[in-house]
């Protein structure tokens, strides 16, 4: 079913749909188009950030960017408030971790020891333009078979209506679905959350203006509330709830709609690493809460070429040293330069840290010194691997190889051990 197609994105939600904008040479694979944003109401809480990633993807499709400051708010002691203190912000983070039901058992003992205001800005830059309309400017782009993904293998793909040999992956399907299908089980933690777009108003005594609020209060069930319409507005809460439920939190309220999104609430692992020839894209896949589209964007336009480095830096060593002259006493002089180089750059980046018994000078860890020092050790390391005249193919392949003896060895050693310890138990 391939059509001599390699490449695909699984979901055809923004992310999916974004990346398959930008690479041409993928094909999507998805049941539907705009996953989560096909229920438009949700587009009033899931905003397009002003950030330069998203200004150029609404350049890439003619959209006008519409800038505006989406007003954020907080409701906390029964008064909705301009700003909050700093450290009340975890008291935010603690009742959006607690589904709504066990809220009265949250045990936060609050105490304020930090009196300024917080220095985040409740303007918060983004886009008028409703994330739906994107979607549909997307859709028209991009290549989409309608199918559901249901088995995933090293190679292949398995749909309910067929099956594709896949070269290059992007994955943009909640990582925990992803892994059962990939035939793995992880635990990767997350609450289910429950949008209700309901017509009654949460703040009416109020002259301040407002798009959204925060409540903190652990006796109002929701934890923000979004403006949609001049009438109807758009409430979250962590956890799940019936209909009898939302009735009976809000008593006035015409209900319009109600969608639970199981996975809404990610706790961030960033030990989801996925396997070699597959990408996860978007915050579901990567499990990654702070993830949203501007990242997304980001994403699908880099480019992560290795060649390229490779090249750049052969050619730099073509500056000290002749590839077609062959003479074994030159490359091994080399190789101790080059080992020499590699250690006093590792010893330098080694320094970027507090390492040393008895180094009473702290020093502060900056992570962009250590990301030079990194560089400089790689660099090097490619420069011996030139001396010697390995290709980027005899990289690639002496990599996998090598894996694959450490992964059965450190599986040996697992096995190793359990079977002394059952040799112990019955012994
Ligand atoms: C309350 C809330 C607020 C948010 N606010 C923001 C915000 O302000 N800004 C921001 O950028 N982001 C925000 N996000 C994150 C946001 O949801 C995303 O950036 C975006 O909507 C996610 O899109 P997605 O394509 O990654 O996932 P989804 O929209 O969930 O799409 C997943 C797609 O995968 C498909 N799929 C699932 N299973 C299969 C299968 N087996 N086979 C094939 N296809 C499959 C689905 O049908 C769907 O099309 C927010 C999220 C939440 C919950």
């Amino acid at each position: 079913m391939n059509n001599g197609n390699t490449k695909f994105i699984i979901g055809g939600g923004i992310s999916g749909l974004i990346y398959g904008f930008y690479n041409r040479d993928f094909q999507i694979i998805s049941p539907d188009i705009g996953g989560k944003l096909k229920n438009s109401y949700l587009t009033s809480t899931i905003l397009l950030h002003d950030t330069p990633e998203t200004k150029r993807l609404l350049q890439d499709l003619n959209i006008d960017p519409e800038p505006k400051a989406q007003v954020m708010r907080y409701f906390y002691q029964d008064k909705l408030q301009e700003n909050i203190p700093a450290n009340l912000k975890e008291l935010m983070v603690a009742k959006k971790l607690t589904p709504w039901e066990d809220l009265n058992k949250l045990n936060f003992d609050f105490k304020i020891t930090d009196t300024t205001l917080s220095t985040d800005d409740v303007y918060i830059p983004i886009f008028k333009i409703p994330l739906d309309k994107v979607i549909k400017a997307l859709a028209k782009e991009v290549k989409i078979v309608k199918d559901k993904v249901v088995r995933i293998t090293e190679n292949e793909i398995i749909t309910e209506k067929g099956r594709y040999r896949y070269t290059d992956l992007i994955s943009t399907i909640p990582a925990p679905v992803f892994w059962k299908i990939y035939g793995r089980e992880r635990n990767l933690k997350s609450l289910p959350e429950t949008f209700v777009l309901a017509k009654s108003n949460p703040v009416e005594k109020t002259s301040l203006y407002w798009d959204l609020v925060y409540f903190l209060d652990k006796k109002v069930p929701y934890t923000r509330v979004n403006r949609y319409s001049n009438d109807s507005y758009l409430y979250e809460f962590t956890g799940e709830l019936n209909k009898t439920q939302i009735k009976k939190l809000l008593p006035k309220a015409e209900i319009l709609n109600v969608y639970t999104d199981r996975y809404g609430i990610v706790i961030t692992d960033l030990n989801n690493i996925p396997p070699p020839n597959v990408r996860f894209v978007g915050r579901f896949a990567t499990w990654n809460h702070t993830c949203k589209v501007q990242d997304v964007i980001k994403d699908s336009i880099a480019r992560y070429d290795f060649l390229s480095i490779w090249n750049k830096q052969k050619e730099f060593n073509a500056n000290f040293f002749d590839f077609n002259v062959r003479d074994i006493e030159l490359q091994q002089k080399l190789t101790k330069e080059f080992v020499l180089h590699i250690e006093d750059e590792a010893h330098e980046l080694l320094r970027e840290v507090n390492w040393k018994m008895g180094q009473y000078k702290h020093i502060e860890v900056d992570r962009g010194r250590l990301l030079e020092e990194w560089i400089d050790v790689f660099k090097y390391w490619l420069g011996l691997g030139n001396v010697w005249g390995f290709t980027l193919e005899d990289f690639v392949n002496e990599f996998w190889r090598k894996s694959l003896i450490v992964d059965e060895r450190f599986k040996q050693y697992f096995k190793d051990n359990d079977k002394k310890v059952d040799d112990k138990s019955s012994g």
